[in-house]
């Protein structure tokens, strides 16, 4: 019997250890209004701590200077991390550096790894992935950002949009369509394109929950590529084959975000709590009015759905691979961030004014979750891949496979002796 949802000791005394430092050592962080250099200064101490209980870059193989603790571990983790937007940094897994270095470590040459993966890995470098094109993010097909191969060299133009930490990355992986009369999905490779290459330009974008583009851990950008040249080696992987590598990528990325959102839900659903208790109107405490009783219950138990949703869709990656788990992935991804648009909600709600002034960390929150519909690839997307995958196992029938009066005639065919020897008997 293989059903267990116990954590192995030696983890979950890595994960209290986790869940104490986040609190104690980052949280006050957030207090402090930091830009991105001030962060990093305060983070690097920080980082070693982590580096000294081998929490460091744990979404990596060892051999690749990770932990290899698989998904599962990794969502544990993530579900800590995610409580504060700065923890992940200090860890050595935030996007889009995490995911990158997995691509660089799935499909980069012994050159690229060295070059770019270790430094990365070791919070030397900072990157970029640069794959949305405005208004066909959703699909990528039409994405038109191009390179040629001219004299030895790659000759990359194009434009892209929300290229998380372009403008401070050290480099870029940059999606273009190489092979333009091939099928739509081996139209496009992937490139490392060193920031510093001539013909880069950017323009940082003002966020919903960042407009003057002072966050400590990611800037956003839309990103030009005017004739930029890099060499014919830095294609990373195959030609054609940066679909199939960003599918790769964005699988077990979404189950982070998703375990990173059960974190702050919970870090939400706390000061609800906390709040509910504390406050006496009309008569009584806002925990004995039903409405909020309400919220609680439904909080709590969407939550821990979300949760265990998440951990099965992490444990399926670990035991078949992400590609297997695409439907646990997807659904899991527009599940969770309206789990997390509602906890939040309804902690705001309980706080009232207060939970609406910057004097609470719940404005920020919702600001932040209202980006969890869209990046990675928005809700109604990964509604329809888990719609089209489900609907596959079924087939069409003109009369319905639980029609009464059919199945009566079947039955009454396959029992008739039975009943004919019942009615004779009475
Ligand atoms: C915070 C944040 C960080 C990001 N970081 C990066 C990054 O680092 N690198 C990068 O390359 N990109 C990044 N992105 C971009 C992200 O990947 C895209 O926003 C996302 O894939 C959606 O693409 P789009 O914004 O172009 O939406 P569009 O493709 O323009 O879609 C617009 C809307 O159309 C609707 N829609 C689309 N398809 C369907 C459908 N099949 N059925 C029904 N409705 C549909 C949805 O409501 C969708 O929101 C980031 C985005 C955000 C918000």
């Amino acid at each position: 019997m293989a059903w267990d949802f116990s954590t192995e000791p030696d983890f979950a005394a890595k994960l209290d250890w986790a869940r104490e430092f986040v609190r104690t050592e980052i949280y006050p962080l957030e207090t402090l209004d930091l830009d991105h250099h001030q962060f990093r200064r305060l983070a690097a101490p920080l980082q070693e701590q982590v580096k000294e209980q081998q929490l460091w870059a744990a979404h990596l193989d060892p051999a690749l200077g990770g932990q290899g603790y698989g998904q599962l571990h990794l969502g544990l983790l993530h579900e800590i991390l995610g409580t504060t937007e700065l923890a992940p940094y200090v860890f050595g897994c935030q996007a889009p550096d995490s995911g990158n270095a997995e691509l660089l470590a799935l499909a980069g040459t012994e050159e690229q790894k060295q070059q770019w993966m270790h430094p990365l890995l070791d919070g030397r470098l900072l990157s970029a992935f640069s794959m949305t094109e405005q208004g066909t993010g959703s699909d990528p097909r039409q994405f038109t950002s191009n390179a040629r191969l001219v004299d030895g060299e790659w000759v990359l133009n194009g434009r892209k949009w929300f290229v998380g930490n372009a403008g401070r990355a050290d480099f870029h992986i940059v999606m273009a369509v190489t092979e333009p009369d091939a099928p739509p999905h081996q139209r496009m490779s992937m490139l490392i394109v060193p920031r510093s290459t001539p013909g880069i330009g950017i323009r940082e974008l003002g966020l919903m929950n960042d407009t003057d583009g002072r966050h400590p851990v990611w800037s956003h950008c839309e990103v030009t590529y005017d004739d930029v040249r890099v060499p014919a080696e830095n294609l990373l992987g195959e030609r054609g084959q940066a679909f199939t590598l960003a599918q790769k990528r964005l699988g077990p990325g979404r189950i982070h975000h998703c375990m990173r959102w059960v974190g702050v839900c919970r870090r939400a659903f706390d000061m609800l709590c906390e709040r509910a208790v504390s406050i006496d109107v009309h008569g009584s405490l806002l925990s004995e009015k039903q409405t909020v009783q309400n919220w609680v219950a439904d909080s709590k138990a969407a939550i821990e759905a979300a949760r265990l949703l998440t951990l099965q869709a992490a444990w399926k990656i670990d035991q078949v691979g992400a590609s297997a788990a695409r439907t646990e992935i997807a659904m899991i991804k527009y599940h969770g961030a309206t789990v997390l648009h509602d906890v939040i909600d309804r902690a705001i709600q309980v706080h009232g004014s207060l939970g609406f002034s910057t004097d609470m960390p719940l404005e920020q929150m919702y600001r932040w979750a209202r980006a969890a519909r869209i990046y990675d690839g928005p809700d109604e997307v990964h509604r329809v891949t888990v719609a089209r995958r489900v609907l596959r196992d079924y087939t069409p029938r003109a009369v319905p496979t639980e029609h009464v009066p059919t199945r009566r005639a079947e039955a009454l065919a396959r029992f008739r002796d039975h009943l004919e020897v019942a009615v004779a008997a009475q």
